[in-house]
């Protein structure tokens, strides 16, 4: 075949591909895209391939004796770098594809391929262009094969950037979808063959056919973006749905257990109202009490359960005592317990450090728990609480234990116990308060904490829950406090309290409970009230101040309040805002203390003590 003939056909096929590299550029960039690592790579692959065979045609164009030699070499040379980087851009690809497919993060790639297609097109340029040189051979005037060193770097630089595709591929082979071989295996072998057509005397250079070839294969093997497109949304669908749903099983689970306790607040009161006999309505007003912890209970829980999800929940690290924390749980399990026929056995390591920091209020949750569900779960028997360590350096890792001869837990329910809601054997434990939350709050705790939490259990035996968490260890000796002589008394009769509360069953509840002090209370239902009262000059031992009041917030009437010339009354923030942080809030604001709703007894008469004691 004559060197014309030759060049004719490669002129022609490059033609052809530029026309189909054409059409696939319209409809791969008109389409709606993902933006995904590997369609910005795809992008640049595309654009490189196109103009690398305009470049390809302006050479065969140019490439006759006699002609301009600086144009010559600059097409060919030109045709050299977008060659080289669409080799490398096809690297990327590779990489990028085989690190999604081994789920290796390559940081921020998407958005540095603008970066990368602009750095190595300059550094190619320069090195073609302007550093290595290159010389032709031609034949009947028609220019038929180049040599010197741009040739050689261009070869070098593609069999190298060939080598690393396939060891690329070849260690994400088990990873990597089959159909995203294909685009590789057409390249290697279509160059093979180009290959051997010029060794067999056949002078096309047509590198790029194999290239256009490849950027074809690719886009329906691994670039769909139709496919893609659909499958995200569909992704998005199914997760909106699922979203959806566990609100609604939310809600009606809350609904019902919510509802529990407040039938019996309900009818408890109800029969108060029509019951004569004190010692009954004595017993309801128990039974009420009762309903209302558990109501509160749960309100607890959804809080600390909305709060984890949102990924709210806080570690707050303090130093604590912990003998001090084991010894209030083993009081409150032993409260617990109470008249239940149950062994408390207790064994708290002896060489427990004195000071330890780390989030004590979370991990008394944690094993209280534990505690409370092995009494609610256990009949008869015996409750074993163990407290084991191990030092290393200054850290000691806590291995606490609680040990039940209770129902036990079927082997098919232990892999739900920490999943929200679930709650087992329902026709026996129908008497047993719970909402299913204790313990997959207690999980999320603990891997907060980077600890760790198992349980055995052999159904109609008992269960074993263990927890080991990691708590840094303080090195220092016991404070000797000089023990003040604590006045248990409460010395606060005749004492005035001003209550502020935008709510009248709230106002009622405040009075009631300070008037078993002999407390004079007086009512004001807004922060405008509240300030009025004390521009008119009237005097207060104490100001008890709700803060979610329509208006005037009870923080914006502290503010006033601190701006009225000699105002010195302690105020207490009262208040149901009592998320977690909430206290730390409002003594931030200047409040002297806080009180949450419901109010705990124990809590106000500890306020009482602190501001309004004689002294
Ligand atoms: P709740 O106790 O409020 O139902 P939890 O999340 O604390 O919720 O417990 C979930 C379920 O796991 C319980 O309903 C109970 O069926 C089971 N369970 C938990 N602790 C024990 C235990 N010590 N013995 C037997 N079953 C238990």
């Amino acid at each position: 075949m004559s060197i014309g003939t030759l060049k004719v056909i490669s002129i022609t096929i490059s033609i052809i591909c530029i026309m189909f590299i054409g059409i696939l550029a319209m409809l791969y960039f008109t389409k709606r895209r993902v933006h995904t690592k590997e369609n910005s790579v795809y992008d640049a692959l595309i654009i490189s391939n196109a103009v690398c065979l305009v470049c390809e045609v302006l050479f065969y164009l140019s490439g006759f004796e006699g002609n301009d030699v600086r144009i010559i070499d600059f097409t060919e040379k030109l045709y050299f770098t977008f060659n080289c980087l669409w080799m490398f851009l096809h690297t990327v690809y590779i990489i990028v594809i085989a690190s999604d497919a081994m789920e290796i993060k390559i940081a921020n790639l998407n958005y540095n391929v603008k970066k990368l297609f602009i750095t190595f097109c300059t550094f190619f340029i320069t090195v073609f262009i302007f550093i290595l040189p290159i010389s032709h051979k031609y034949e009947d005037g028609i220019l038929i094969s180049s040599s010197g060193a741009s040739m050689n770097f261009m070869f070098m630089v593609c069999m190298i950037l060939i080598i690393v595709n396939i060891l690329v591929i070849f260690i994400a082979r088990k990873n990597i979808e089959k159909a995203k071989f294909k685009p590789l295996i057409t390249f290697v072998v279509l160059i093979i063959i180009e290959m051997v057509l010029n060794t067999l005397g056949f002078k096309l250079l047509l590198f790029t056919l194999p290239m256009t070839l490849v950027t074809f294969i690719m886009y329906h093997t691994i670039e769909n973006p139709d496919a893609k497109m659909l499958e995200q949304l569909n992704i998005a669908k199914d997760q909106a749905e699922k979203a959806n749903n566990a609100k609604t099983d939310f809600l009606s689970n809350m609904s019902h257990e919510i509802r529990t306790p407040l039938n019996a607040i309900d009818g408890f009161s109800q029969l108060i109202l029509e019951e004569k006999d004190i010692k009954v309505i004595k017993d309801e007003a128990r039974d009420i009490m009762t309903a209302s912890q558990n109501l509160l209970e749960i309100v607890n829980g959804i809080l600390d359960i909305s709060k984890i999800e949102a990924n709210k929940l806080e570690i707050v690290k303090v130093e604590y005592e912990p003998k001090k924390v084991f010894e209030e749980l083993v009081k409150l399990t032993q409260a617990r317990i109470g008249e239940k026929p149950l062994e408390f056995k207790v064994n708290i390591a002896k060489d427990l450090p004195l000071y330890l920091n780390g989030d004590y209020v979370r991990l008394k949750q944690i094993v209280l728990n534990l505690l409370t569900n092995a009494v609610k779960y256990t009949k008869k028997g015996m409750i074993e609480f163990n407290v084991d360590i191990v030092k290393k350096d200054d850290v000691c890792r806590l291995i606490i234990s609680v040990k039940d001869t209770g129902i036990g837990i079927k082997e098919e329910n232990i892999n739900k116990l920490f999943t929200k809601f679930e709650r087992f054997d329902s026709e026996k434990n129908l008497t047993i308060e719970g909402t299913g939350l204790g313990l997959a709050i207690t999980k999320k705790l603990v891997d907060l904490m980077n600890g760790k939490i198992v349980v055995k259990s052999v159904y109609g035996k008992g269960s074993t829950f263990t927890v080991a968490i990691d708590q840094k260890i303080i090195a220092k000796k016991k404070e000797v406090k000089v023990k003040e002589k604590e006045d248990n008394n409460l010395k606060v009769k005749g004492k005035k309290v001003l209550i502020v509360d935008d709510n009248l069953i709230n106002l009622k509840v405040a009075e009631r409970l300070l008037s078993t002090y002999k407390i004079t209370t007086e009512c004001v239902s807004s922060g405008f009230d509240c300030i009025k009262k004390i521009e008119d000059g009237n005097k207060y031992d104490l100001i008890l101040m709700d803060d979610m009041m329509p208006k005037m917030s009870g923080v914006e009437t502290f503010k006033k309040l601190q701006k009225i010339e000699g105002f010195d009354i302690p105020v207490i923030a009262l208040t149901a805002n009592a998320i977690a942080g909430m206290k730390e809030n409002y003594l931030k604001e200047g409040f002297n203390d806080y009180i949450s709703k419901p109010i705990d007894k124990k809590e106000l008469e500890r306020v009482l003590k602190t501001y309004l004691n004689d002294k």
